[in-house]
């Protein structure tokens, strides 16, 4: 990283108004350097720049308390650990959780992908949080391979048992959180409604991509704009749905399952 890069570089960013949870206070344990396991079509940070499954600790636990004491007291819903890539490649995940509680008595969240849910390690850490919105924006190979760009290796199959089986385990509220890109066909949702039914998540959040995706990454895309206007940087617009379409899917769900559906386009 550069000298330059480093400087302005902090860990705690925000708060920012989350659609689902209010005001959101986020945590970076990745850093600034984007990181990830999927590189999604629509990601907000721009392309990812370093595509692993490795885990790693990127920001040491001890810097991301010294940034959080700049936010005290912490008037916020919810203290977010998402930031530049996925959360659950930090091996200090488990360490950042605990310390974040017992400095800020606040509740957390874990914004994931779920592709490293069958460690064991993840999952303990995991544990440690009070809410977790899982990425589930495919139910088949080939919308995983077109819409999040997996590093090889990680298959549809594995994220759909991975999702179940910390399911049965994981006490805290578990969001899925589906990204639409194009209306999906019938056999598509029976589907995703099967899965819906055998999960049983306490939410599911539906979103469409309508707010512009970077061009190469960008650190303040790891907080929400409104529009793309006044951003000093190249973006170019992302395929997505109406609201309309949204709304359809979202009561389908809900009439089917009973689950409560929040939706909203991310603009
Ligand atoms: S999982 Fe999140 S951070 Fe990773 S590429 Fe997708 S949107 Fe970006």
């Amino acid at each position: 990283m550069s000298a330059e890069t480093s400087t302005k570089f902090t860990s705690v960013y925000g708060p920012v108004k989350s659609w689902r949870y209010g005001r959101s206070l986020g945590i970076d344990p990745i850093g600034p350097v984007s990181v990830c396991s999927f590189n999604c079509v629509y990601c907000q940070l721009g392309e990812i720049e370093r595509k692993i499954c490795d885990r790693a600790i990127y920001i040491p636990t001890t810097q991301i308390l010294q940034d959080l004491q700049a936010f005290a007291p912490w008037d916020v819903d919810v203290i977010t650990l998402s930031g530049s890539g996925e959360p659950t490649l930090a091996l200090n995940l488990a360490e950042i959780l605990s310390s974040i509680k017992q400095l800020t008595h606040r509740p957390t969240l874990v914004l994931t992908n779920a592709t490293l849910l069958s460690d064991p390690d993840v999952r303990a850490a995991l544990s440690l949080t009070d809410k977790i919105s899982v990425k589930l924006d495919a139910i088949s190979a080939e919308q995983l391979r077109r819409v999040n760009r997996p590093v090889s290796g990680i298959e549809m199959s594995d994220i759909c048992t991975n999702i179940k089986n910390f399911r049965q385990e994981y006490r805290g509220h578990l969001g899925i959180q589906t990204m639409i890109l194009t209306k999906w066909n019938e056999a598509t949702k029976a589907e995703y409604l099967q899965m819906m039914q055998s999960l049983l998540p306490d939410e599911i959040q539906l979103n469409t991509p309508t707010r512009p995706k970077p061009l190469k990454h960008e650190i303040d895309g790891r907080e929400n704009h409104s529009s793309a206007d006044n951003r000093p940087y190249e973006v170019r617009s992302l395929k997505c749905v109406s609201l309309d379409v949204l709304q359809e899917f979202a009561t389908e769900i809900n009439r089917a399952t009973g689950i409560p559906v929040r939706y909203a386009p991310i603009g």
